[in-house]
């Protein structure tokens, strides 16, 4: 048996993963589902933004599918009650290290895109994020230089064990793509990168098969605009790919398109649309869920090892989209639902 978490969340969380999940069960009519509240409907619920009956269920399930958390209204709430402390919690608790975030234009959205037609044509790029590492998480604080002046401070640092296993990440992705991958640092400044660089080459002995390359990180944002049918796959550290991966999904259109993944190696993983709750538009069926279901796609190809069945879902939004279906973030005016229902009928 297959258990999928469902944990729809806030705002268009609940809207865009129905949709998912529809599309899910499309698929296959014998995955088991499981939902459970988080963020700030867990909060309101039960006082915790992760209570402990929703982590236990996202440890039990073979995959989580997951919304979208936070609402303004909670903005005035200590920090571990944030709605946003559930994403980090799940990610900490689930050991999810490795950020998948592909970036792909849809023939049809060409003028979403903030690059040129025939520059924008040619994204297919998936960006590999470390998330557990990096100044994120290396010791930080403030303090008082000996002249009484403030001082703030992160350590930026990798172990060598935590760059090879996204290193294996990458090259794994590439395999399954056009094998090709780029690491991406700044290994001419930092010591941390050269470390980077040095496990990246390393590992590269195991993938004979995948061509790969460096780039420092200031030459891969200019390349991202100048040229990004370049990439392929781009493996980089925390903070690095936190920045890329914003910027490249900005090339690809509507954040109403874009999808991720959190992976933890043993092949469970957490996965959701880039975009957040969206309270502007919550509860009106205004929300495009394309991001929800190619994030369905993903669930399908990296957890439940289903890439044939990723690959028709993945199909079936290209061809309603196509085929002219337009929700309102891509000028039209399709609900939520009416979205979902023409990529369930697309199923090839
Ligand atoms: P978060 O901090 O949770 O990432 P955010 O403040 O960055 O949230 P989003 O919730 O992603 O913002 O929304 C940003 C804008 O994009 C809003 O105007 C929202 O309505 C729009 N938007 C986000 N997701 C969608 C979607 N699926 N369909 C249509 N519009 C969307
Ligand atoms: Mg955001």
């Amino acid at each position: 048996m297959t258990l999928i978490a469902v944990l729809s969340g806030d705002g268009i969380g609940p809207e865009v993963t129905a949709q998912a999940r529809r599309v899910l069960e499309a698929v296959d009519a014998g995955l088991q589902f499981e939902e459970a509240p988080v963020g700030g409907a867990a909060y309101l619920e039960t006082g915790l933004p992760l209570p402990p009956q929703t982590l236990d269920l996202a440890k039990r399930a073979d995959a989580v599918l997951f919304g979208a958390v936070g609402d303004p209204k909670f903005d005035a709430l200590a920090r571990a009650f944030r709605p946003e402390a559930a994403i980090l919690g799940l990610r900490k608790e689930l050991g999810l290290f490795a950020n998948l975030r592909p970036a792909k234009l849809f023939p049809g959205l060409e003028d979403a895109s903030t690059l040129k037609r025939e520059v924008a044509e040619a994204i297919d790029l998936i960006i590999v994020r470390e998330l557990t590492g990096d100044v994120y998480f290396g010791e930080k604080g403030q303090r008082r230089t000996e002249d009484g002046r403030r001082q703030g401070y992160d350590v930026m640092s990798y172990g060598e064990d935590e760059v090879r296993r996204i290193a294996r990440i990458g090259f794994e992705t590439a395999r399954t793509r056009g094998g090709k991958l780029c690491s991406v640092d700044k290994a001419n400044v930092l010591e941390t990168s050269q470390l980077w660089r040095d496990v990246v080459n390393e590992v590269a002995g195991d993938y004979p098969d995948v061509a790969l390359s460096h780039l420092y990180v200031d030459n891969a944002a200019m390349q991202l605009v100048r040229d990004p049918g370049q990439f392929d796959v781009i493996v980089t550290g925390n903070l690095f790919g936190d920045i890329l991966s914003d910027q490249a999904s900005m090339c690809a259109g509507s954040i109403g398109m874009l999808p991720s993944a959190a992976l933890n190696g043993d092949g469970k993983g957490m996965y959701e649309p880039i975009h957040g709750s969206a309270p502007d538009i919550a509860g009106r069926g205004k929300a495009n869920p394309c991001a929800a279901i190619l994030s369905a796609a993903m669930l399908l190809r990296h957890s439940l090892a289903r890439g044939e069945d990723a690959g028709r879902v993945e199909q079936a939004v290209a061809r309603v989209l196509a085929d002219g279906a337009r929700t309102p973030d891509l000028g039209g005016e399709l609900s939520t639902e009416a979205m979902g229902d023409r990529v369930v009928n697309a199923l090839g």
